[in-house]
């Protein structure tokens, strides 16, 4: 059995302070910042990198809008860690359907500030994986799963 829980893995491969590394005090991206997304053998550094681009390209012509909001940015770069952090989650969605494609698993509680009430009426409930609607396939969710497998950690 497998309990994945996206904010402790988060936690673990993801965490803020590194992803806040990754951006540069003239807002650009810092490349050899992204070597944390090495260690995890499923997370595709290219897509993790056009995020954190993406992200990085707004707030470039924020700025230029509103020169104020630098400092801000630079001192809470809460949209790029929330971005990175959704990508991250987003591949290891996909990795686990694939991998895992056909065992059951129980859905498990968000812990997001304002969880979709949709997925709450799912909680504690058995499905299978590959079959409907799974926790991470919508951007942003933050839901778990108890995989009911002989696996006893997430090897993807
Ligand atoms: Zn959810």
């Amino acid at each position: 059995m497998i309990k994945y829980e996206p904010d402790k893995l988060l936690a673990k491969i993801a965490p803020e302070r590194k992803i806040k590394k990754l951006l540069k005090s003239n807002i650009t991206l810092k490349k050899t910042a992204l070597s944390f997304v090495d260690a995890v053998d499923f997370i595709d550094k290219k897509d993790v990198m056009t995020t954190a681009l993406k992200v990085i390209k707004g707030y470039k012509e924020r700025i230029k809008d509103d020169p104020e909001i630098e400092e801000e940015i630079l001192k809470d770069p809460k949209q790029l860690i929330q971005r990175v952090q959704n990508e991250v989650i987003f591949q290891i969605a996909e990795g686990i359907k694939d991998k895992y494609d056909g065992e059951r698993y129980v859905w498990l509680p968000s812990d997001a500030d304002e969880p979709r009430p949709e997925h709450q009426l799912n909680y504690g409930i058995e499905f299978t994986i590959g079959d409907g609607e799974m926790p991470g396939d919508e951007y942003g969710c933050r839901c778990g799963m108890q995989i009911l497998t002989e696996d006893s950690s997430l090897e993807l």
